[in-house]
């Protein structure tokens, strides 16, 4: 019979599940069987939600908190993420210029429909964050790979970026401090990527997710706050996800010129409406309340990050930046590759995954997923335990394989 045939979208080509959630989905399977899986694969702290924010949630829901609220966030959270533009980055913002969405994913989502098209080219620098060029790729718009090369820290130069541009180049992508490889640029980099998009005309989308996971006293810096003139033309994300462990909650924001906000607002507007009542109260708390919690993440971290990159060191063939930001790392595997297992060749990062799932019990992520084959993708999300035991068995691993 066979009558029902679906033919999807074409747009469909460019949309794969997201590679990340796909190994961690294999991992928690795993898990539920009773395999004694290691999950280096989640992006995603590992630690609760701190009580004070909780407290809020719980408090919404008993007030009746629970109903629509405008489109684009309440008047409330719109300012306390004013309020922390104002303190954490000197940077003024009014309601109008504010965008609270589901995540910093649904923000960058609306931005895409509502600023590109055919024929415009988004510059986005490898290894990227997955979601980038398939969110680019949904517009119609293209996205430009460039690789930021594993020698200059993951970072691309600002020669590398000038030589990207062209007449239609819309918009370029900046993610720092960076997920998947923990990379983050220097104010100085950052002030000259910054000269060159001003000059060109290229509009500056900077994700500042892991604006709170700066280690070694790597400074941070907005890149809207360089100047006026780089103000007009960036689009800041950033959310409460990673900063205040709150992953669940669902609420990102975005900060631009406010005729790009209002259409973004317009897409939302048409398709989830606002974020969820409840969770913008617990985001307002997370802004305005105490900051303790999340200097506390940020040391147990940094204590992790050392632990993780020495112990990949110490494995033969495998070669790991100490990283200044975010929870990655974002090891070299190259030399691990093109040796076998019970006869079974392990060519790529992918293929290498498997076998460390299969075998040691520990889930990571292909670098091919973020454009960079040659490497994977370790989150130090996890207990200290787990990270020292997690070694034992990649190295145990790595040193079966002739
Ligand atoms: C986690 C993450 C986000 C946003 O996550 P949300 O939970 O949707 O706010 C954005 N960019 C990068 C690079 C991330 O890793």
């Amino acid at each position: 019979m066979g009558a029902h045939v679906i033919k999807l979208a074409k747009r469909m080509e460019d949309v794969k599940e997201s590679p990340t959630l796909a190994i961690t989905a294999k991992a928690k399977a795993m898990k539920a069987k009773g395999w004694d899986v290691i999950d280096f694969g989640a992006g995603e702290p590992d630690f609760d939600t701190p009580l004070n924010i909780k407290e809020a949630a719980i408090k919404a829901i008993k007030a009746g908190f629970t109903k629509y609220t405008a489109v684009g966030g309440t008047d409330e959270l719109k300012d306390a993420i004013i309020n922390k533009f104002k303190r954490d980055n000197g940077l003024d913002y009014t309601r109008d210029e504010i965008l609270v969405s589901c995540g910093g994913k649904q923000s960058f989502f609306n931005l895409s429909l509502a600023f590109f098209e055919k024929g415009d080219e988004v510059i986005i620098p490898a290894p990227y964050w997955v979601s980038y060029p398939v969110m680019v790729a949904i517009s119609g718009a293209k996205p430009v790979i460039i690789n930021g090369r594993e020698e200059n820290g993951f970072k691309i130069t600002p020669e590398e970026f000038s030589d990207a541009i062209t007449g239609s180049t819309k918009a370029i992508v900046i993610n720092s401090p960076s997920n998947p490889t923990g990379a983050a640029y220097t104010p100085e980099e950052l002030k000259a990527i910054t000269d060159i998009a001003v000059k060109k005309g290229v509009f500056i989308i900077s994700d500042e997710i892991y604006e709170k996971l700066c280690y070694d006293n790597h400074p941070f810096v907005s890149i809207a706050s360089f100047s006026e003139e780089v103000k007009r033309q960036t689009i800041t994300l950033n959310g409460v996800s990673k900063t205040y462990s709150m992953t669940g909650w669902r609420i990102g924001y975005a900060a631009g010129p406010k005729e790009l906000i209002k259409a973004m607002t317009n897409i939302q507007s048409q398709s989830t409406s606002n974020p969820t009542s409840i969770s913008q109260k617990a985001a307002v708390e997370a802004l305005n309340g105490a900051q303790d919690a999340v200097e506390e993440m940020r040391i147990e971290f940094d204590k992790r990050r050392k632990v993780i990159v020495n112990g990949l060191n110490a494995i033969k063939g495998i070669r790991c930046m100490l990283p200044p930001g975010s929870f990655y790392v974002f090891p070299n595997i190259s030399k691990v590759l093109k040796k076998r297992f019970n006869g079974k060749a392990i060519n790529s990062s992918a293929d290498l995954a498997e076998f460390l799932l299969e075998e040691a019990e520990v889930a990571v992520v292909p670098g091919e997923a973020f454009g960079a084959e040659g490497h994977i993708r370790m989150a130090y999300a996890t207990s200290m335990e787990n990270i020292t035991e997690g070694l034992k068995r990649i190295g145990e691993a790595v040193e079966k394989m002739g």
